[in-house]
């Protein structure tokens, strides 16, 4: 199994290979050929196991221009959330997403709790393509009108199971209901309780589970 069967867009193709990837891990080889057909992913994986390429190629593949769409949508237009439950893993999936589109004109940017939301504005401001993001600071930007999810095309939620665990998921269900063009979610989780299971059930679409 190499990456370049999987249909990854050449300039992803290309930042992988820079990085030295060989082949890639399980959960990539199960993951990417689903995100690329825009279905809905339910992974059951845990740190370590490569999951944030799993997620983040497919994702920068399908965000790529094509040469044959005539609409194309806004530059800099927001499409793709990612929410973490963490600062740290916001800041190390945010890294990993500049370092796989580095051959791209997306931009991406990371927005979370504990610092001054007004040093997070004006990176935001000329807009970003892909936001990698802790919930209740998302929320805070989304108030104060900084960030607007409406465009939102897809939507990781990494460590689902941290996120119950530390009293994200009613922020959750506020961002879900913002996200009035989601078209594909992935989820991902260490641990199946009854409350990720009901998030599951609620907002994904015959979701393709995936395990390592
Ligand atoms: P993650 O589970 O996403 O946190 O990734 C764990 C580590 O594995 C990171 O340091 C990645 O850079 C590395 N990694 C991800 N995919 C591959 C791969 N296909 N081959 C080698 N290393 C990888």
């Amino acid at each position: 199994m190499t990456f370049a069967t999987l249909g990854l867009a050449p300039a992803v193709l290309k930042a992988v290979e820079e990085q030295g990837y060989e082949s890639p891990t399980p959960i990539q080889a199960q993951a990417i050929p689903v995100v690329l057909e825009g279905k809905d992913v339910l992974g059951a994986a845990q740190t370590g196991t490569g999951k944030t390429a799993a997620f983040t190629l497919p994702i920068l593949t399908r965000l790529a221009p094509h040469a044959n769409t005539s609409v194309s949508p806004a530059r800099h237009q927001l499409r793709a959330l990612i929410l973490t439950p963490t600062r740290e893993l916001a800041d190390q999936v945010a890294e990993s997403v500049k370092t796989y589109s580095k051959h791209q004109a997306l931009r991406s940017h990371v927005v979370y709790g504990g610092v001054d939301i007004n040093g997070q504005i004006p990176a935001l401001r000329g807009g970003v393509e892909i936001l990698v993001a802790t919930p209740g600071r998302l929320l805070d930007h989304v108030q104060q009108k900084t960030v607007n999810l409406s465009q939102v095309e897809i939507l990781v939620l990494d460590e689902a199971d941290r996120m119950l665990d530390m009293g994200f998921i009613p922020d959750i269900r506020r961002i879900m209901d913002l996200l009035v063009n989601r078209k594909q979610t992935l989820l991902f989780s260490a641990t199946f309780s009854p409350e990720i299971k009901k998030l599951v059930a609620d907002f994904l679409h015959e979701p393709v589970t995936v395990e390592v």
